[in-house]
């Protein structure tokens, strides 16, 4: 540690090797194959050292790919969405569905929202993307309404890039009146990392959130911070129980504990709870003696495409 005028200031370091003559002959390209070996340690968590090896130039290269096609997807048509219903558990009516960001791509096919998501955040295009695939779902939604569906609601995730992103607020203001969707029908997704380390000032960004009159979900809870008293001081609608936690929910009776534990304190403030990931009757068993809220899972249904969905939604009013 250094002391600078009383403040301790901790310095590491993070390491990349390459080595002469199986990483390179010249010293530019050892020196670049090192760089991003270096990148690597700090990408995993800094403080160490990493050898290079040629999947890493691979993985750089297809990331240059994937940054290009996300930066013409809108224009190229090459961005579409899809829908995955969400239950309600007691009365296996559909509540409402999550809009999923899909990209194909002529040379490089389907891209996993895993691969694509990250590259949109790191290079600021999540900005566009996000705005993109906003609009689209509110207005679904409300061609949904014109339709004369029963309301659903529908969610969107919003990523921390996003959030921070000056003027956040007013552009979901103003795709809200553009689309004329009733606010109280769109909720936004957000992760409990993104309120917890991520955000400016996570309180009032959420306030002015619910004053527009939107919902709020707090996404992958259980997986990291868990923080309980988060719930009772900020304004959400919506907790999302992690696939990682739904797992093992039949067979873990401590995981089961603790799913109870949290919708018990989350009926008591108010706020729903929707168990993500389920796959087995097993887990819905569990999930319904608990008494939460909503499911989505492949249990009822995949992601699908917004006329596949509309089908579900036509048969399920009759
Ligand atoms: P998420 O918001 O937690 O979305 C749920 C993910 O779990 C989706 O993956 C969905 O296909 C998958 N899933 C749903 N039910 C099951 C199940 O029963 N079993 C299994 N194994 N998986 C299930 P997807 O579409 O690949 O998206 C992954 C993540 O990418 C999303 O997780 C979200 O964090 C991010 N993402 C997707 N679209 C967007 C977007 O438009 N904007 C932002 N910022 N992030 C997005
Ligand atoms: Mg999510």
């Amino acid at each position: 540690p250094f002391n600078l005028n009383g403040e301790i200031a901790y310095v590491s370091m993070s390491m990349g090797i390459a080595l002469y003559p199986h990483n390179g002959f010249h010293i530019s390209s050892l020196i670049k194959n090192a760089d991003i070996a270096m990148y690597k340690s700090k990408d995993t968590g800094k403080n160490k050292f990493t050898m290079f090896c040629h999947s890493m130039e691979e993985e750089l290269s297809r990331n240059s790919l994937i940054l290009e096609v996300l930066r013409h997807a809108i224009v190229n048509k090459e961005i579409y969405v899809k829908y995955q219903p969400q239950y309600n558990i007691s009365s296996k009516k559909i509540n409402g569905f999550l809009a999923l960001m899909r990209i194909n791509n002529s040379k490089l096919g389907n891209i996993s929202p895993a691969e694509f998501i990250p590259i949109a955040e790191e290079s600021g295009l999540i900005t566009d993307l996000g705005e993109w695939i906003l609009r689209e779902a509110c207005n679904f939604n409300r061609s949904l309404l014109d339709q004369g569906y029963t309301p659903y609601i529908v969610s969107v995730n919003i990523s921390t890039v996003q959030m921070n992103h000056p003027g956040f607020v007013d552009m979901v203001d103003n795709i809200l009146k553009e689309t004329k969707l009733p606010p109280r029908y769109l909720e936004l997704e957000i992760t409990e990392s993104t309120l917890v380390s991520s955000l400016f000032n996570a309180t009032v960004l959420l306030s002015n959130l619910q004053d527009l009159g939107v919902r709020v979900s707090l996404d992958d809870f259980g997986t990291g911070y868990s923080s309980l008293n988060y719930l009772t001081t900020i304004p959400i609608n919506t907790l999302k129980m992690d696939k990682s936690f739904i797992d093992n929910i039949s067979k873990n009776d401590k995981d089961a504990c603790i799913a109870d534990a949290i919708i018990q304190l989350a009926h008591s403030i108010d706020v729903d709870v929707i168990a993500e990931g389920v796959e087995h009757e097993e887990q819905l068993i569990v999930l319904k003696q608990k008494k939460c809220d909503i499911v989505q899972g492949y249990i009822f249904s995949k992601p699908l495409l917004p006329s596949a969905l509309m089908n579900l939604l036509v048969n399920e009013g009759q």
